[in-house]
């Protein structure tokens, strides 16, 4: 997306590519990561989390976190094998 990293993670979403100083990449982690992990589990903005998104985007943490649910979907999608199929099933 910003870098050769974010665009091969594209293809790629479990590359381990991550180009320190980008922010798309920094996201990537955190959305890979134990802490976003653990705040989709609970359903809610854990503080953990959220320090997290501020140590990496200041006062634009909601975009931020808006970017590590971006890479999570693109993650989990192609984590699964069928994804594919599921997405010509599913309806809009
Ligand atoms: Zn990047």
């Amino acid at each position: 997306m910003t870098c050769k990293a974010c665009a091969r993670a594209k293809q790629e979403p479990r590359s381990p590519d991550y180009k320190t100083g980008c922010l798309s990449c920094s996201a990537r982690a955190l959305a890979t990561g134990p802490t976003y992990f653990e705040a989709q589990q609970s359903q809610s903005m854990t503080p953990p989390y959220r320090n997290a998104l501020r140590a990496i985007f200041g006062e634009r943490w909601k975009a931020g976190h808006r970017l590590v649910r971006l890479w999570a979907r693109l993650i989990s999608r192609q984590r699964s094998p069928s994804w594919e199929q599921s997405q010509r099933t599913s309806k809009p």
